[in-house]
């Protein structure tokens, strides 16, 4: 049957959509050729299942700038004409129109999706005209032209081919001029096309046969320097993509070199932590390796970079509705093969599926992590630092998440050590009742850490950006009863003792005394019994109020909250004891109180400029007082 000449129109929908989508997927007008060199490698599958052929395939990308054109090629199926009518002229397109639908009135609609295909018709964005020529290897097929300008009218017509597989040629328009630049359309295959299944080449059509110098072996000039003899070579095609890529061997056949040197590979200079390599065929088939980098303080910093592919093909990076947002902070790959290329992110955000997979990857992750914590416990002290805001983090995002990790949180100690919750709380039993002291500074609150130190008590270091929230969510979604992180000047519970010393004590009178002295009539004083006999006082500020007030501070609230410290006396102390037995009206007796309000204020953090001044010239007086008496 000879070929008839047709020609037509290719569907109502492309009417309205062909114009919009060249407008709205300027911004990633690359994704054409994602598009057709997998639609090409789809094609060579498709003839090796059929026919079982076992010659090696390849899709080439031939850019011609003389003659303005982009030639994909392949030697796969090919289409008959019926197919070209079929699936070029109307199948194509339907999936596009409804996609586009979702997208109405959207403005952020050209991000969305370019991130994802369009299949065939996106060479329309970057082409005035298209050919296709294409044989089928069906027996007794014939070769088929087909040929629009506009993706919209068609004209079919016999074609040229003699081999079996499909040429798309496209006539790259004026405004898409970079894609007739090699080293432009390398770009841009190294992103999508990198990993896929057959061969990828790209040759530059226009390349001209060029001479090359070559030593002549076993040959001397006279003057005794190698003969050399020019040569012609043929420029040759460049292989693109490895089509065997890391992920889809087992991990029991991977070496952690290879591992390292992938991650080089994709993500930079910089040496993982460690992996997690994603091996899953059933229910639902997931491969990719997820890595661990180190990450810095500040959390801006740390975007991290998780491709997603489909089969071999890249989609998009960071697609938070396959990956969990917090695993984000991970880089890697993961290739989801039951994910089609034209999708939708509200079809993805909708889908049973991606929610599955989302789940699985975060519960290796976590599985890993326990793993390590449990069988490496070393190694995972080693990598908490780095690995810690990441964790935590996740346990706020994802409950399960949480559950899974929760016996391998790890708080550090000012001296070095890694404790559990657990075991923090086993060390410490009868001094921390369901408390975990800590400081978010330990040099600047060094002498409040000593305090506790001295009596035996571990001070866990939490000076993250993110702990102050990881507190929160712990005291109160941590399902841990009771629990409170109270840092080391935050109230005294964890350093009084049990004693009847200065029971007796008139605290009115004291905290009058005082409270006249540093001319805070509502200064909060209190007596306590403090396991440091030595100590007369010190001040604390309430948890709960400081964290108010960071907070406040954080999101920058017009009107900052008054620090509100509490002065707390030792009643076990000499001084303290001497003090309440002086006349509160006596000019000596204030200084002394102003004296020991400082004090006690500096160890828990630096004084103002003015407040040392005063500092100074006080202590001055109080020597010479002290230096006149016996
Ligand atoms: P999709 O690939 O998602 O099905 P496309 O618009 O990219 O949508 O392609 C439509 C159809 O055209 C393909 O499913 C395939 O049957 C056919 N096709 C496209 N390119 C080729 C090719 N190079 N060789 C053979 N068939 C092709």
């Amino acid at each position: 049957m000879a070929i008839h000449m047709e020609k037509g129109s290719v569907s109502i929908d492309a009417q309205n959509i062909m114009p919009v989508i060249k407008r709205w997927l300027y911004s990633d007008q690359d994704i054409f050729l994602r598009e057709v060199v997998s639609n090409a490698c789809d094609a060579i599958t498709k003839h090796r299942m059929l026919r079982g052929a076992e010659e090696e395939m390849s899709v080439s990308v031939s850019v011609n700038k003389e003659a303005g054109t982009v030639t994909i090629s392949d030697t796969g199926i090919g289409m008959t004409d019926d197919e070209v009518r079929r699936y070029i002229n109307q199948v194509a397109f339907s999936g596009a129109s409804e996609f586009m639908k979702q997208f109405e009135g959207d403005e952020k609609k050209g991000d969305i999706i370019g991130h994802f295909g369009l299949g065939f018709y996106s060479v329309f964005m970057v082409s005035d005209r298209v050919e296709i020529e294409t044989l089928s290897s069906n027996e007794g097929a014939e070769a088929v032209h087909w040929e629009s300008s506009d993706g919209m009218d068609y004209a079919i017509s016999a074609g040229a081919r003699t081999v079996h597989g499909t040429d798309i040629i496209l006539h790259i328009s004026e405004d898409a001029k970079e894609f007739l630049e090699l080293y432009r359309v390398r770009e841009v295959l190294n992103r999508y096309c990198g990993f896929m299944a057959y061969p990828v080449y790209l040759e530059d059509a226009n390349a001209k046969p060029y001479e090359r110098e070559e030593t002549v072996e076993g040959e001397t000039n006279e003057d005794g320097t190698p003969k050399k003899r020019k040569v012609m070579v043929d420029p040759k095609p460049s292989l693109i993509n490895e089509t065997a890529p890391l992920w889809l061997k087992k991990p029991s056949e991977c070496e952690d070199k290879e591992y390292i040197d992938f991650y080089h590979k994709m993500f930079g200079w910089e040496d993982p932590l460690f992996w997690v390599h994603l091996n899953v065929d059933y229910p639902f088939n997931l491969k990719g390796i997820l890595y661990f980098p180190k990450l810095r303080n500040d959390f801006g910093a740390n975007e991290g970079q998780v491709k997603l592919f489909s089969g071999q093909v890249f989609v998009a990076d960071n697609v938070k509705e396959v990956i969990p947002e917090f695993l984000m902070l991970l880089k890697g790959v993961i290739d989801c093969p039951d994910l089609p290329l034209n999708v939708s992110r509200s079809f993805l955000q909708n889908d049973g599926t991606v929610k599955k997979l989302s789940a699985h990857i975060t519960k290796k992750v976590a599985d890993k992590l326990a793993g390590l914590f449990n069988t490496e416990r070393e190694t995972y002290e080693k990598y908490w630092e780095d690995i810690s805001p990441f964790v935590k983090f996740g346990c706020m995002k994802d409950a399960k998440f949480y559950e899974q990790v929760k016996k391998a949180l790890l708080f550090k100690t000012t001296d070095d050590r890694h404790l559990t919750l657990a075991e923090y709380q086993t060390a410490n039993e009868g001094k921390a009742e369901k408390k975990v002291f800590y400081t978010n500074d330990p040099k600047r609150q060094a002498a409040s850490v000593a305090l506790y130190t001295q009596r035996g008590i571990d001070v866990v270091v939490m000076d993250h950006l993110i702990d102050s929230n990881f507190q929160s969510f712990m005291e109160y979604s941590g399902g841990e009863e009771g629990l409170s992180f109270v840092r080391v000047d935050a109230d005294v519970s964890g350093l009084t003792e049990e004693s009847d010393e200065g029971a007796a004590l008139d605290q009115g009178k004291l905290a009058d005394m005082f409270r006249k002295a540093v001319g805070q009539a509502e200064m909060p004083v209190n007596l306590a019994a403090l396991a440091d006999v030595e100590l007369p006082a010190i001040v604390t500020e309430d948890e709960q109020m400081r964290r108010m007030k960071e907070m406040s501070r954080l999101y920058g609230q017009e009107f900052p909250m008054p620090d509100r410290y509490t002065l707390v006396l030792n009643r076990r102390n000499a001084t303290v004891q001497a003090l309440a037995e002086r006349d509160a009206e006596d000019e000596t007796t204030q200084m002394l109180c102003q004296q020991l309000y400082d004090l006690a204020r500096m160890a828990a953090k630096p004084l103002e400029a003015e407040e040392i001044t005063a500092f100074l010239a006080r202590s001055q007086k109080l020597v010479a007082m002290a230096a006149k008496t016996n």
